[in-house]
């Protein structure tokens, strides 16, 4: 089952919340984070791995000046649902937007 959730060779904390969503024995956080930290696949690539550095970007003048689009899997409604949501910087509104898929006609 470990290697199951780890089959990415995400993180720690990735294979550890996958893990908690499925799965649970008594021991399983420690168990998952010694594998993981002693996985021969994660030490090879560790160094090239790392997180970019956190960046910044102007301060916005106006609202919708600058915006930030993402698309994520949700349960909604008892369904398993993509949505889209759209960040202005300047305000911090949000909208959210379920997609009936994922064509590039629907997104736009
Ligand atoms: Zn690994």
């Amino acid at each position: 089952m470990i290697d199951k959730v780890h089959v990415a060779h995400s993180g720690v904390t990735a294979t550890l919340n996958l893990a908690r969503e499925t799965i649970f024995w008594p021991g399983m956080s420690e168990q998952v984070r010694q594998r993981v930290q002693n996985c021969n696949v994660c030490m090879e690539f560790r160094d090239s791995q790392q997180n970019p550095p956190m960046q910044s970007h102007e301060i916005p003048q106006y609202p919708f000046q600058f915006i930030s689009m993402d698309v994520f899997f949700t349960e909604y409604k008892g369904k398993k649902r993509k949505f889209l949501i759209t960040v202005d910087h300047y305000s911090d509104f949000f909208e959210l937007d379920i997609l009936p898929d994922m064509s590039a006609e629907t997104l736009v």
